[in-house]
């Protein structure tokens, strides 16, 4: 979180907005387990795991809706309905 969301001052890394004083600590922490999150999907599609990383974004936009993660689970989501994790990577049948 570069700048606060409610006043979008420039944070340079504090908890606390130094312009209109807000508690970020608990908004910083929710974005770092989102971006743990949308993490572990890239490295589940590493692995031709499609399915699973899209459980994982889907539980990361729940957390937090950031504009990439909400089009990289776009992407995902019409990946997984064409390939199956279990299957030899061949296309289902459309
Ligand atoms: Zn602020």
């Amino acid at each position: 979180m570069d700048r606060c969301p409610l006043c979008r001052a420039a944070l340079n890394g504090a908890e606390t907005c130094r312009r209109c004083r807000a508690e970020l600590r608990m908004a910083q922490r929710v974005e770092r387990e989102g971006q743990a999150l949308v993490d572990a999907a890239m490295y589940c599609l590493s692995l031709d795991k499609a399915a699973t990383a899209e459980q994982l974004l889907r539980r990361a936009l729940v957390l937090h809706t950031a504009p990439e993660t909400l089009a990289l689970w776009q992407i995902v989501a019409a990946l997984s309905r064409r390939f199956d994790d279990t299957a030899s990577g061949e296309p289902q049948d459309a």
